[in-house]
């Protein structure tokens, strides 16, 4: 799982590099900086709380994965394929999802 908070002032997820399992095991109070060039708090430090993380599960390879298996069935075999590729490309996707998204629900309820 990933762990962000939004920057305050464009609302963008700016990553935590940090195992936290839960809230209580980031610092109470922690430093960012917001590394989007386009926003006006750019490169400037913002202050967050613990209680600002949230946990997203998985990355955005899984997602990906999940969806070229759809599209290669909808290749393969039109509309049943796609419904068929988009139901085992989802499984597969789960299956590999599944402890990352309930650690990522532990630490969004902590
Ligand atoms: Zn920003």
């Amino acid at each position: 799982m990933q762990l962000f908070v939004k920057c305050k002032t464009c609302q963008r997820p700016l990553g935590i590099a940090n195992e936290a399992a839960v809230r209580a095991q980031l610092p109470e109070y922690f430093t960012l900086k917001c590394t989007y060039a386009d926003c006006p708090m750019h490169d400037r430090i913002q202050y967050f709380e613990s209680h600002d993380a949230q946990a997203a599960s998985g990355g955005a390879g899984t997602v990906g994965g999940a969806l070229m298996v759809g599209v290669l069935g909808a290749l393969l075999g039109g509309p049943l394929g796609l419904l068929l590729g988009g139901a085992v490309g989802g499984g597969v996707g789960r299956a590999i999802d599944t402890d990352d998204v309930r650690a990522a629900a532990r630490f969004n309820a902590s």
